[in-house]
């Protein structure tokens, strides 16, 4: 969704990179420029005033730099976390550093979306992190919102625990970056439709959210999906509350902008006349689809889906994007498409930074 260069020697660096690959320079995030800065143990000197690295660079592998004038040791991403397991848990430290990666990814998306992130810190309801792990805590933890905390299970770090629930569960596709966009889109629904206007075109979409949660968990634990819930849902785990249908809705809304921008920034244009009848077009996927509508979003991630699905068996791996978009969800990603168009984009408020404490 952004592309980010060693600014030594011009390679691309992923997200999640602490050091150039090509001209080894030590690299930093810093946050509020969404760009990659050559930075060592001492710090270094942007437009906006001294940046040093998060405290957690060794520890969680996090290379997101933070503000010197703030009363802080950690970055943005970092302080985000109102709760993480004991300092001597070091299993659970080694998957909170796993956990941490889509954390960060998935801040960044927002920020470029121009979405809210005010934190805990910041104000009361704001965004907060509880990354705990059923595995080592001894203590309950269940995947969820309330409130604008996301509790995250680390335990699902673990690929046999994450995939023993995905059977279990009979779910096509599990991730931890998934969890944290599913999650997310509990809090927007909070923050952004709950408490406006989009109330009551959300409850024309995906009913009443003031129903019964817990009816609807027995519920669906007892009896499953509608039988022909692909006409309608994403998800058959979106068919058990409006809450659940939006939060699906919202992560899959996250999925798609980010791999288009992704594949976009790699310079892939689909040509329609060098695919042998397969695209009725060529297909331009777009870095943003901000001034795009919906239809021209879900049209190009149709192609590039298939496509990409393909490739993805072509390596003997399941769908990279094993889902398929009924109108009825289109309808949906249309509104979710508005509430971030509306909310999104509107500011010219410091991104991912933080407020002195
Ligand atoms: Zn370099
Ligand atoms: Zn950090």
């Amino acid at each position: 969704m952004i592309l980010l260069r060693c600014p030594r020697c011009d390679q691309v660096a992923e997200l999640d990179d602490l050091m150039c690959c090509q001209c080894g320079a030590e690299l930093g995030f810093h946050p509020p420029s969404l760009t990659m800065v050559t930075c060592g143990p001492t710090g270094t000197t942007t437009d906006d005033g001294r940046w040093v690295w998060c405290s957690q660079r060794d520890r969680l592998n996090c290379n997101w730099l933070r503000d010197l004038a703030l009363d802080t040791e950690e970055c943005f991403a970092c302080h985000v976390v109102r709760r993480r397991p004991e300092a001597d848990q070091d299993s659970a430290w080694e998957k909170l550093a796993q956990a941490s990666s889509p954390k960060r990814r998935l801040l960044v998306q927002l920020a470029v979306l121009g979405l809210p992130v005010e934190t805990f810190r910041d104000q009361k309801g704001g965004l907060a992190f509880d990354l705990l792990s059923s595995k080592s805590s001894g203590e309950n933890v269940t995947i969820g919102h309330s409130n604008g905390v996301i509790t995250i299970d680390l335990a699902e770090s673990l690929d046999d625990h994450r995939e023993k629930l995905r059977v279990q569960l009979g779910e096509p596709y599990r991730t931890m970056l998934g969890h944290f966009r599913h999650e997310v889109g509990h809090y927007y629904q909070w923050k952004l439709v709950e408490q406006t206007d989009f109330i009551g075109e959300s409850r024309a979409l995906f009913g009443d959210e003031r129903a019964s949660y817990s009816d609807a968990l027995d519920r669906h634990y007892a009896q499953g999906a509608p039988e022909d819930w692909h006409e309608s849902f994403i998800s058959e785990y979106a068919t058990m509350h409006p809450w659940e249908d939006f939060a699906e809705t919202f992560a899959h809304y996250l999925h798609i902008t980010d791999t288009l921008s992704t594949v976009a920034l790699g310079g892939v244009v689909l040509q329609g006349e060098r695919s042998d009848g397969v695209l009725e077009r060529d297909v331009v996927p777009r870095v943003s689809y901000a001034e795009a509508s919906t239809e021209e979003m879900v049209d190009d991630w149709h192609w590039l889906s298939l496509l990409l699905n393909r490739a993805s068996r072509a390596m003997g791996r399941r769908d990279l994007y094993p889902f398929t978009l009924p109108e009825p969800v289109v309808r949906k990603l249309d509104f979710v498409h508005r509430v971030v168009g509306a909310t999104g984009r509107v500011t010219d408020r410091p991104i991912l930074i933080g407020a002195a404490e």
